[in-house]
């Protein structure tokens, strides 16, 4: 017997910052800011976050900050995890 097909229903996106007022949105919580950049460094899209305008202002200016205080890296050649995987 074959499974009717399931059909792909997403999840509703939703603004994090919005969402919790008290999330701290600036680079000294790097690992907050972690969840939005790619493993490759690169800032994931609101479109695929579902981060508000404002929030996703603040977050890259964020994000770009933690870069120049060396909280976050800038490409995956910076990265230690993508180093151990690797093994250069
Ligand atoms: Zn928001």
């Amino acid at each position: 017997m074959s499974q009717p097909k399931k059909k792909f229903t997403p999840k509703k996106k939703f603004c994090r910052f919005c969402d919790n007022p008290e999330l701290p949105l600036n680079y000294k919580n790097p690992e907050i800011l972690a969840d939005f950049i790619t493993e490759r460094g690169k800032i994931i899209a609101s479109r695929v976050t579902g981060t508000c305008a404002k929030h996703q202002r603040a977050l890259t200016r964020e994000i770009k900050r933690a870069r120049q205080m060396a909280l976050l890296y800038y490409t995956a050649t910076h990265s230690t995890d993508v180093l151990k995987k690797s093994k250069i």
